[in-house]
């Protein structure tokens, strides 16, 4: 069994639901379990067009390799209606594996960790959520590369049945 983190990106329709619907057809696959999951964030688009995005993480555990992974992944972009008309283009549902336990590899199909993990606020804040200590060998602690981000406008939303979120962005009125 190995670890595992995804990450959820999209910007068309309701992407909150895609993920949501996304991160159920993955835990009815029996070859991974899925141990956390994100808050869901807005972003910005970094070198990107279109309106905002919504993100999240999960880690998981699984059997799979990382080719069957990605190929799992692939298959549930294809299941919500993925396009891609050019890079970097506006999409429904985007899953990108971010880190496999024990994969470093620079493959054009498949480049873990990913190659961006620490460049994006969309990645780094919900996989420092459910990950707060999370460090790779060559990269050190991930927390450390936030002051970097810090510029790329990301906010935490509101949970549906918690209020983890609510400190940063839900901010009732007193009046
Ligand atoms: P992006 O996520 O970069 O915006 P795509 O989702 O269209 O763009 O992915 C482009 C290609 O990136 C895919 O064909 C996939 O094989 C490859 N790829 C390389 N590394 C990874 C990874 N760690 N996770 C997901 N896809 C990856
Ligand atoms: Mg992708």
């Amino acid at each position: 069994m190995a670890r595992a983190f995804i990450g959820f990106g999209g910007n068309i329709g309701d992407t909150r639901q895609f993920i949501t619907d996304a991160i159920v057809c993955l835990a009815l696959r029996s070859e991974l379990q899925i141990l956390a999951k994100s808050c869901f964030y807005q972003s910005a688009p970094v070198e990107a067009t279109g309106g905002d995005y919504v993100n999240a993480v999960i880690e998981i555990e699984t059997q799979l390799t990382p080719y069957g992974l990605l190929h799992v992944c692939q298959a549930i972009e294809q299941e919500f209606g993925r396009e891609r008309p050019y890079s970097n283009a506006p999409r429904t549902l985007d899953l990108d594996i971010l880190f496999f336990e024990g994969v470093i590899q620079n493959e054009t199909e498949l480049i873990l960790p990913h190659p961006r993990i620490i460049e994006r606020s969309f990645v780094l804040l919900p996989l420092l959520e459910i990950a707060p200590d999370f460090f790779l060998p060559d990269l050190g602690e991930l927390k450390t590369y936030l002051p970097k981000v810090a510029h790329q406008k990301i906010e935490k939303l509101p949970c549906k049945n918690c209020n983890c979120g609510e400190k940063d962005v839900y901010r009732p009125s007193t009046h």
